[in-house]
């Protein structure tokens, strides 16, 4: 990237709200933004009523970009160099720039946002256009130019670039309240977390570990899915409840077609109250219709039914291999393949009913005493922050 730029012009994402929400959207990006950069000591920040801007001063700005690509709410980034509004200044500032540029014909597009600035956008271009041309060997293409010129007047001043950077969008962390996110070892649940965390919800996790049955490497495999989800949200708290008392009761006491649905019953159920102890506004789950028997409409629809509290399912209607792809892309996908087995595999009973009948349930559930065992095991739960 061409060295001349200095500053980086952050774009919002999904910005449809208006007055005070837009402030707290700004407000809370640009703590983020500081935030997932602090490692860059000579940054500074400058916040603007559309865009944030980056000094990079001495640091490496492909690092920064690469940080930046990680923070939710931002829409695109521009490495831009920002000079005084004179239009000799602009046109000798285009000339310098185009020329680290590599093709061999150019565009230029203004953008006048400073209706003060006597020069309308198309006489920028022309002017801009005419030095390029005289001072170097590149051809005009209006069409499909090898390099786009950006100008854009500003009230603070004009800024040149010729690259945008696509980012994650979506909306900063933190603005729309907290989840309560139920994370197995599997593919699935990261894959939850990272569509929740960019619509800007904030996680909590929570994992039920069945030991002896589970082997403690599902909770390396915890840790390292959540230490890979840190470069979105830079400290995640997990609870892990000690879960073995409750599915042992269930898997001696429960017609075994019916295990799946009443442990996952179970699972609601505390996690409803773990929820509501830490304030967390919903529930996730990386559940996706019909891939397991627990997981068609009927099952779902005989889960669900332990909880009044709004659960969040983001890879609902997605597909696997549609799910595995973002897996990849957010890198947690190796991690979830590992052999480990979780609980749900361990006592996965031969035949699960796909369609769960509520009077059985209640028949089934009223011969374990669940409500001590639930308070137990969140009595006995671990908390880790994972940083
Ligand atoms: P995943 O790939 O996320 O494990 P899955 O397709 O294997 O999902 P299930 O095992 O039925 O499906 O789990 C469905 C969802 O229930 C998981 O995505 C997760 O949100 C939650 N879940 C399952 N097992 C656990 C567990 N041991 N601890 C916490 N949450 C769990
Ligand atoms: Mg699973």
């Amino acid at each position: 990237m061409a060295s001349r730029y200095d500053l980086i012009m952050v774009r919002f994402g999904e910005l449809s709200t208006k007055g005070k929400n837009k402030k707290d959207f700004i407000q809370t990006l640009y703590t983020n933004i500081k935030n997932a950069l602090k490692s860059f000591p000579s940054l500074e920040f400058e916040k603007l009523y559309d865009h944030i801007y980056i000094h990079l001063g001495e640091e490496d700005c492909e690092e920064v970009v690469e940080r930046l690509k990680d923070v939710s709410g931002i829409h695109s980034i521009s490495l831009v160099k920002r000079v005084v509004s004179d239009i000799e200044v602009i046109k000798a500032t285009a000339l310098e720039l185009i020329k680290e540029e590599e093709g061999t014909t150019f565009k230029i597009k203004s953008k006048r946002a400073n209706k003060e600035f006597p020069i309308k956008s198309d006489d920028i271009n022309r002017a801009v256009a005419t030095v390029i041309l005289k001072n170097t060997d590149l051809k005009v293409n209006v069409h499909n130019p090898d390099i786009l010129l950006s100008i854009e007047v500003r009230d603070e001043g004009t800024y040149i670039f010729s690259k945008t950077i696509p980012c994650l969008g979506g909306y900063p962390l933190g603005v729309a309240g907290k989840s309560l996110l139920m994370l197995s070892g599997g593919i699935d649940s990261p894959v939850a977390a990272y569509l929740l965390m960019r619509r800007g919800i904030t996680l909590e996790c929570i994992h039920f570990a069945s030991p002896p049955y589970t082997n403690v490497g599902v909770i390396y495999k915890i840790r390292d899915l959540l230490k890979t989800l840190t470069k979105y949200q830079s400290q995640i708290r997990l609870t892990i409840i000690p879960f073995t008392e409750i599915q042992e009761a269930i898997y001696k006491n429960i017609d075994e077609s019916y295990c799946i649905t009443i442990m996952r019953r179970m699972m609601y159920r505390i996690a409803e109250k773990v929820a509501r102890e830490r304030h967390c506004k919903v529930i996730a789950t990386g559940e996706s219709v019909g891939q397991v028997a627990s997981q068609t409409l009927d099952s779902l629809q005989a889960i669900n039914e332990v909880t009044n509290f709004p659960i969040i399912r983001p890879l609902a209607v997605m597909d696997k291999l549609e799910i595995i792809k973002v897996a990849q892309h957010i890198k947690t996908y190796d991690i979830s393949i590992r052999p480990f087995e979780d609980c749900c595999t361990i006592f996965a009973p031969k035949n699960p009913k796909t369609a769960p009948k509520l009077d059985e349930i209640r028949k089934f559930e009223a011969k374990i005493d669940y409500e001590a065992m639930i308070k137990t095991a969140i009595e006995k739960a671990e908390v880790e922050i994972i940083n």
